[in-house]
């Protein structure tokens, strides 16, 4: 958790929010910049080209169980006219060090760590990837949405009724915590929970609240009562049956700039303590899940 360097993510979320739909010459310029990251970072980078967009993806093998697969992804387009400095120059940024921090120990299993094209277009960029796998699925992918903001003031965090009631003890929680927007939400399904409370864990060790929202089955593609913890590229997975655990600031709930609803979303707004502590708990996380 120590090899963590917040300056690269804040350097590079600087590079990535501006206005990027797919398509456009700063959307290009980002895809660039995530193959040239994940090289550097001593991964194998593919541009996977599907029916309307691209998708970079960097594979690190792992040095006993190469067939065996730990993913790590967040979706680099946004819709037009919105720096999306949250939704998801963070995300990206901080997927490229976590990569680099990852490409620096050697893994029994391999490590895949992805950039989505066309999440906001339906998730299509991450589909046409867990669609198109074949053999051996991933043991479980991680999804980075939205890890920027952050706030300590009371009440700052909205915790809709329907989910209050379903996960009591993380509204007990909430209320505890003076209704502060401060922690690392995690969603995962089933199968995934156990990497999900690992991560818990590691995050609460540096003394950050975080809070799991793990669905059963019928839960998670249950679109009336859980939509809203589906709208991110581990519904992909999900799909799939591979088991996926999205690492979030709750976006929305906590953030009046989410799609520059009420004001732009922009790398001011961000907290770069708040994203270093979910990588850090994430790389942790995944090195383990990889074996070490
Ligand atoms: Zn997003």
């Amino acid at each position: 958790m120590g090899c963590v360097e917040t300056r690269r993510w804040s350097e590079d979320v600087a590079l990535i929010a501006h206005s990027r739909p797919p398509g456009s010459p700063h959307w290009q310029m980002v895809q660039d910049r995530c193959a040239a990251a994940l090289e550097q970072a001593g991964f194998t980078v593919q541009r996977q080209a599907y029916a309307s967009g691209v998708n970079v993806v960097g594979t690190l093998p792992g040095t006993t169980s190469p067939d065996e697969v730990v993913l790590l992804a967040a979706h680099y387009d946004h819709i037009g006219g919105c720096p999306g400095a949250d939704d998801n120059a963070s995300g990206v940024a901080g997927a490229l060090e976590v990569a680099r921090v990852l490409g620096q120990a050697a893994l029994p299993r391999t490590v895949v760590v992805a950039c989505w094209d066309e999440e906001e277009l339906g998730l299509r960029g991450s589909r046409a990837f867990a669609q198109g796998l074949t053999g051996p699925m991933p043991v479980v992918a991680f999804n980075f949405d939205m890890i920027g903001v952050a706030s300590e003031a009371d009440d700052s965090q909205v915790f809709p009724g329907p989910l209050a009631e379903r996960f009591p003890e993380l509204q007990a929680e909430l209320v505890a915590n003076r209704g502060r927007a401060n922690f690392i939400a995690v969603v995962a399904d089933g199968p995934a929970e156990a990497f999900a409370r690992e991560l818990e864990g590691l995050a609460e060790s540096l003394g950050r609240l975080t809070g799991v929202m793990a669905l059963t089955a019928a839960e998670k593609l249950d679109e009336d009562d859980f939509g809203v913890l589906t709208l991110s590229d581990h519904r992909s997975f999900w799909e799939r049956d591979i088991p996926a655990l999205h690492v979030f600031d709750t976006g929305v709930f906590r953030y009046p700039g989410y799609h520059c609803t009420s004001g732009l979303d922009t790398p001011d707004r961000l907290d770069a303590v708040f994203a270093a502590d979910v990588m850090k708990a994430t790389a942790a996380a995944m090195a383990s899940a990889a074996g070490l």
